[in-house]
């Protein structure tokens, strides 16, 4: 794989959650460069978190190809693909899903104990989880904290550490920014984008909220992205 190969790139990807004939995915081409930061819009409803999971192999597209770093992710096995997803994605969820009874550190260093090669990139776990941390503006304190204490702009800032820790190539965000007020939005963004540009890394974000877009290099409409869909047979 070159430098020049797209990060993601999914070609005539198309996709029907099982007995929902009234949607349907169907994307001709969407690819992104390496370290790159695009935002992806629209409504409530258009499919955006069924993209990410397209993207990130926990569904299966029963069309076309989905490739990350060069990878069809439908040529590996459901194991392949979990330990391939840890390795190449850094995920925030909507919801954080971070593990509340566990420290903040201990959720920032998850990814890396099924990612043997995100791992070696890491020599002192404990100092890149305290670097990340004060980076994306948590307090010094904050690592050793539970995590399911933290306010919720906090708690934010751990999920987005948790996607950053060893560099992956791709972090992929579902609507992280929903929770939050326009002046920690744009706090938020501007340390997640210094953090991943220092990691090298692509971000994909989604989100329903167009006002997000001029700290992008690019935006994308989900109806640019996607055609409308045949109806079931
Ligand atoms: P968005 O993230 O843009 O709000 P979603 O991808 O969540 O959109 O949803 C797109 C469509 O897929 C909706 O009609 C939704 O009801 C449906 N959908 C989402 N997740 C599932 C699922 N797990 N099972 C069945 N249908 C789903
Ligand atoms: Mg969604």
């Amino acid at each position: 794989m070159t430098t020049d190969t797209p990060i993601l790139k999914l070609k005539d990807v198309r996709y029907r959650w099982p007995g929902r004939a009234s949607f349907g995915l169907d994307v001709p081409e969407f690819s992104l460069r390496r370290s790159e930061t695009v935002l992806l819009l629209g409504q409530s409803g258009s499919g955006k978190s069924t993209l990410l999971s397209l993207i990130c192999g926990t569904i299966l597209a029963d069309a076309g190809a989905v490739q990350v770093a060069g990878t069809d992710i439908a040529t590996l096995s459901a194991g392949q693909r979990d330990r391939f997803r840890a390795e190449h994605i850094g995920l925030i969820f909507q919801q954080f899903n971070l593990l509340p009874y566990a420290s903040v550190r201990d959720n920032i260093l998850l990814p890396l104990r099924f990612a043997p090669a995100r791992r070696a990139r890491v020599t002192d776990a404990a100092a890149v989880a305290r670097d990340l941390c004060l980076g994306l503006g948590l307090p010094p304190d904050a690592v050793a904290a539970q995590a399911g204490k933290l306010s919720v702009g906090q708690q934010q800032r751990v999920a987005a550490a948790r996607a950053l820790i060893g560099a992956p190539p791709l972090i992929v965000a579902d609507e992280p920014t929903s929770a939050l007020d326009a002046a920690t939005q744009a706090t938020f963004l501007e340390l997640l984008f210094a953090q991943a540009r220092s990691a090298g890394s692509t971000l994909l974000m989604v989100s329903h909220d167009a006002r997000l877009a001029a700290h992008f290099d690019r935006v994308v409409e989900m109806s640019d992205v996607t055609q409308p869909m045949q109806a079931a047979p």
